[in-house]
């Protein structure tokens, strides 16, 4: 349950983000709708294809071209940037917007120190002398758990580990204090324990900066472990929404039980989610109906004719006809 002060700080609704083709546009992102309160930490999880990345880049305003923004919209702090002009865009990215990636490597220059780079991104968005945003920087290399900050600030993105590499990326995303931080798989690419404590910073951040994380990942257990709420796509659609506990507890809709079949305890390996059988549907064949009716157990015959939109199912709510049916 949501308190009165969780007022949504990023609106998405009803997102719809299209890839036009020579036989006419394919729809990739389909009535998208899901709010973020400050300090709250979202979870856009599914499997490769699901749309959650795509989410995540029309947000920040980085859909790669063709694809575009084809309807809905996008709210930061009540006011709609999903219309802006890319200059206008950029400034917002820059200053209300964090973004964290997979491959900190995308973020860095390796041309530059990292205290180059912070102290250029806080002086960009924040009006400090070049000493003020050196001090700012390494409290921020210090906040993200950068040992001996005062000496590393100088020092290169290549003298840095993987995980390192990833908390200068997370200070950098912080540096000009966005109410927004949406990361993108920011633990794949590391060491099972360094992911613990990277996920233990993003839920301390969240926190202690009153931002709102949107947490893109295929990864249930990151999932459990770091998220407030969580919502499930599934070609294209959000088909679960809820409280983390709810979901991973009483998943309402067959394809979040499939995922929360592949829940590893933190010190596993968790490269792939458990098998559900069949794959994600590509853009140009989405079955009708229930997109996920090829793959499902509890198949009916409405399914594959009738699509259904999220119901309530307890403290969630999920896309399924066995809610419509009482059979949750
Ligand atoms: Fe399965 Fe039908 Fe529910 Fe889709 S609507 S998840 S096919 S039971």
């Amino acid at each position: 349950m949501r308190s009165e002060a969780q007022v949504p700080l990023l609106e998405v609704e009803r997102l719809r983000v299209e890839f036009p083709t020579r036989r006419g546009a394919l729809l990739a992102l389909d009535e998208v709708s899901f709010s973020i309160a400050a300090g709250e930490i979202l979870g856009v999880v599914g499997e490769s294809g699901a749309g959650k990345s795509l989410t995540g880049a029309a947000i920040i305003g980085l859909i790669e071209p063709p694809g575009r923004i084809a309807g809905g919209e996008i709210r930061l702090d009540g006011r709609r940037i999903d219309n802006l002009p890319p200059a206008e865009m950029r400034r917002v990215r820059g200053r209300q917007i964090g973004a964290i990636f997979q491959d900190p490597l995308t973020s860095l220059n390796p041309l530059y120190t990292v205290g180059h780079q912070l102290v250029q991104t806080i002086r960009t968005h924040l009006p400090l002398s070049a000493l003020q945003a050196r001090e700012r920087a390494i409290d921020l290399l210090r906040q993200t758990g950068i040992p001996a900050p005062e000496a590393r600030i100088d020092q290169y993105p290549h003298q840095f580990s993987g995980g390192m590499r990833q908390r200068v990326v997370i200070a950098l995303a912080l540096a000009a204090e966005p109410r927004l931080i949406v990361a993108d798989e920011p633990t794949t690419a590391l060491d099972v324990s360094i992911q613990a404590q990277i996920i233990f910073l993003l839920k301390r951040l969240a926190r202690e900066h009153h931002a709102a994380v949107m947490l893109v990942t295929h990864d249930m257990g990151v999932i459990a472990e770091a998220c407030d709420r969580v919502a499930v796509m599934y070609a294209g659609r959000i088909v679960e929404i809820g409280p983390v506990q709810q979901v991973i507890h009483q998943p309402a809709h067959p394809y979040t039980r499939g995922l929360m079949g592949s829940i590893p305890a933190m010190d596993e390996d968790r490269e792939r989610l458990a098998q559900i059988d069949g794959t994600m549907p590509r853009l140009n064949a989405i079955p009708t109906g229930c997109a996920f009716h090829p793959r499902c157990a509890c198949v009916m015959p409405r399914c594959p004719q009738q699509r259904p939109e999220l119901m309530e199912a307890g403290a969630t709510r999920a896309a399924c006809w066995l809610l419509a049916e009482g059979a949750v």
